[in-house]
């Protein structure tokens, strides 16, 4: 594991040259008390690739992404079953604390949540604490402008690194959190509708920035922009719930064909905008 503490570490490039990890979902059940609401939900995201979720609201996509970073378990009534591999090991296994799950998966939300009164700079410098990793002030400037960079968020704050984060538009607040959670290194970057609150010109940055990150992030987006999620992804995936149903796979292949021949009428209808 890469994440241990070291006195001094001197990267090339904070992310360059890494190995690149997928994601495995095998049968992933998941309930709320005692409804269920995810029924074995079986998926392999393929690293260095981004996989787009899309479905219905309520058909528990959100629910999903939450198992695969350990989230859902703070939820109290909350519980699963099934296995979350990554590179092979399950995260739920014996030797994987929550805190080490967390580092290698990151998550990125809908509503833009930066530490808004902190500066900027400290918002990145905030997820590369979480690394234990201890450096030099020269180095942690590296880090910060490479996150930056990475998030397409550098031009427009390279100047103002220092003001609060909550003074910045929605759309670089959202390019902020990329930032912060690049900072943490993770192998796979969970996004949940990361542009749903954003104006299309941040989408697009966002979009941008999702394309060149993939090629050493694994990323999984939820997305109800089916352009979207035909523009940004390799594969995709369609849950559904059917009523009083818990939700579970369609459909799930190469982006091309899941929006140029679906399959499933269910998805043939939900593609094409007749849901
Ligand atoms: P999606 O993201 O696809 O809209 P969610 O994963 O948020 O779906 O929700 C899936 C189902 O689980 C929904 O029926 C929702 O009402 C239910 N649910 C989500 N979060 C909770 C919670 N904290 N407690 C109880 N039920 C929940
Ligand atoms: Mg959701």
């Amino acid at each position: 594991m890469d994440t241990t503490a070291q006195d001094v570490f001197v990267p090339d490039s904070y992310h360059g040259h890494r190995e690149v990890w997928g994601l495995q979902a095998v049968e992933v059940t998941a309930w709320f008390g005692t409804r269920m609401v995810l029924d074995r939900v079986s998926l392999h995201m393929r690293a260095g690739e981004v996989t787009a979720l899309i479905g219905p609201s309520g058909c528990g996509k959100s629910t999903f992404l939450r198992i695969l970073n350990r989230m859902h378990e703070m939820i109290p009534s909350a519980s699963m079953g099934g296995e979350v591999l990554l590179n092979g090991e399950d995260i739920y296994g014996p030797g994987w604390r929550l805190t080490e799950a967390r580092k290698q998966i990151g998550m990125v939300f809908q509503k833009p949540n930066p530490f808004p009164a902190m500066s900027i700079y400290d918002n990145v410098v905030a997820g590369l604490k979480l690394t234990g990793q201890r450096v030099s002030r020269s180095v942690k400037d590296d880090i910060v402008e490479e996150c930056l960079v990475r998030a397409g968020l550098w031009r427009e704050v390279r100047d103002r690194l220092r003001q609060p984060g909550g003074a910045l538009s929605g759309g670089q607040q959202q390019r902020l959190c990329i930032a912060r959670s690049l900072a943490i290194r993770p192998k796979v970057l969970l996004m949940d509708e990361p542009c749903s609150a954003l104006d299309p010109t941040s989408t697009r940055v966002i979009e941008e920035t999702i394309a060149e990150l993939v090629e050493d992030v694994t990323i999984v987006i939820v997305t109800h922009n089916m352009q979207q999620a035909a523009r940004v992804s390799q594969q995709a995936v369609f849950f559904l719930a059917e009523e009083n149903q818990p939700g579970g796979v369609v459909e799930f292949g190469p982006t091309p064909a899941m929006f140029g021949s679906p399959r499933d009428p269910r998805t043939a209808d939900y593609v094409r905008g007749r849901f």
